[in-house]
């Protein structure tokens, strides 16, 4: 398969008064062409910051991308000059964010905002762009195309919003879209229909996508592969399947645990107890160690090296690590 982006051993640091915090600490993904990733983890682990990095949209200072590399289309863009960037920003890889009307101007029509970016980058005709305009609103579920564009943000609904937000990340065409959080602000059954229409859209154009979410239900459908983030490190990565059904991690299990699930009504659900580590200054070893139930003595003083149980499903913790299982059964016999 054709891989159209990988992240290496990424960090991003924040500079405070109180210190440096250390948000991304040594990422590393890839994402395959036309396939969606989703990275999942609890508010302030690193997958808003990852995807900020990717766009080089981290503010420098007090941000900075202190190592690694992120390699789109065979260019690393952490070393692309300001310029090239612009370029491929919102054309080559597109973002979307939860709050759709941040994106909208409420003082422009929703024709004017769509065939912004066709007519700066690609200086495509009034006529072209409008027919363009036309298709994307089509496509991505907006009836009567042709006179909602002459309306203002506010006289959509929040899924309207939300679906011409979509449809102004797609209409240069980008290789990659980044949605962060695209379906948070929205109720349940426009969530839904929020999901499908990523689904669909990627079966009809083909687009590459990055699913930032804290909530593991939201990915259960649209998901390809999914990397779980914890402590600004990617801590299990896998297929949707070997992630839902075979979770290794201790962690990924706990997130399990907190996503309700419609074969398993009455079940309760369990929230995992504790809080995330400081990332001011964050622990040597396993970043789970304080919460984790299976914590042995090692998982505190040492990260635990990756282990590859497939091709697609890699975790960081002791327990799939023949050395502590040799370690643990040494001390049962003692
Ligand atoms: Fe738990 Fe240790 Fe695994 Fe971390 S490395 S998740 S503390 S068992
Ligand atoms: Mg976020």
């Amino acid at each position: 398969m054709e891989k159209i982006l990988e992240v290496n051993d990424l960090h991003v640091t924040f500079s405070t008064y109180g210190g440096t915090v250390k948000a991304v600490r040594g990422v590393n993904f890839h994402l395959n062409k036309g396939e969606t990733l989703a990275i999942v983890g609890e508010s302030g682990c690193g997958k808003s910051v990852t995807s900020n990095a990717i766009m080089r949209l981290i503010p420098d200072p007090p941000g900075k991308i202190s190592n690694g590399t992120i390699t789109f289309n065979g260019k690393d863009l952490t070393s692309l000059p300001e310029k090239e960037m612009r370029s491929i920003r919102g054309f080559d890889i597109s973002m979307i964010f939860q709050d759709p009307m941040t994106a909208l101007n409420p003082t422009l029509t929703i024709g004017t905002q769509l065939v912004e970016g066709l007519r700066q980058h690609y200086n495509t005709s009034s006529t072209d762009a409008k027919a363009k305009a036309i298709e994307m609103m089509d496509l991505v579920g907006i009836p009567n195309p042709d006179e909602r564009l002459k309306q203002y943000p506010h006289q959509f609904s929040g899924g309207m919003r939300q679906r011409i937000v979509i449809a102004m990340a797609l209409i240069c065409e980008p290789d990659l879209l980044i949605a962060d959080e695209p379906t948070t602000a929205l109720d349940v059954t426009i969530q839904a229909q929020i999901l499908e229409l990523f689904d669909r859209i990627q079966q009809q154009m083909g687009v590459s996508i990055i699913l930032i979410t804290h909530d593991l239900g939201v990915v259960a459908k649209i998901a390809d592969r999914i990397a779980v983030m914890y402590a600004g490190k990617i801590i299990e990565v896998g297929s949707r399947r070997e992630i839902f059904y075979n979770p290794e991690h201790p962690y990924t299990k706990g997130l399990l645990k907190s996503v309700p699930r419609l074969d398993l009504q009455g079940e309760k659900l369990i929230p995992i107890d504790g809080t995330p580590p400081d990332l001011f200054s964050p622990p040597a070893g396993c970043p789970f160690t304080a919460r984790c139930p299976f914590a042995m003595e090692v998982c505190d003083k040492v990260y635990p090296d990756q282990t590859e149980l497939s091709d697609s499903h890699k975790v960081d913790c002791w327990l799939q690590d023949e050395r502590a299982k040799q370690l643990l059964a040494s001390t049962a016999t003692k």
